[in-house]
């Protein structure tokens, strides 16, 4: 059941769970404001855990000296892209090729 291991996920972090979620809004009888809730939720929990992925890279490249260059055609990126957008690792074109490539593979919804 992909409903019981997304519970599962959100209850074993320190974020809103849930049992949380679900007992504030209990008064209400509201069970499927509470799942509502919990796939918001989820989507922000995978969205701040993307961002610490992209930020842990970013430093990783800044260790190895390869910071600022595009890790798909080697050029440096843009100095107004970084400064926009600190934790990118392809330059405008590549990333628009990238993100044309897999836009369809992202963002799985529940
Ligand atoms: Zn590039």
């Amino acid at each position: 059941m992909l409903r019981d291991e997304t519970r599962q996920a959100l209850t074993g972090t320190d974020n809103e769970g849930y049992a949380d979620i679900a007992g504030r809004v209990s008064d209400l009888e509201d069970q499927s404001l509470a799942d509502l809730l919990v796939d918001v939720n989820l989507a922000q929990v995978t969205r701040d855990v993307e961002e610490i992925r992209a930020v842990e890279r970013a430093l990783r490249r800044i260790a190895l000296g390869t910071y600022g260059v595009c890790v798909s055609c080697g050029q440096p990126i843009e100095r107004e892209r970084l400064e926009a957008y600190a934790t990118a690792n392809r330059c405008a074109v590549c990333q628009r090729a990238y993100e044309h490539d897999h836009a369809t593979t992202r963002t799985p919804r529940l």
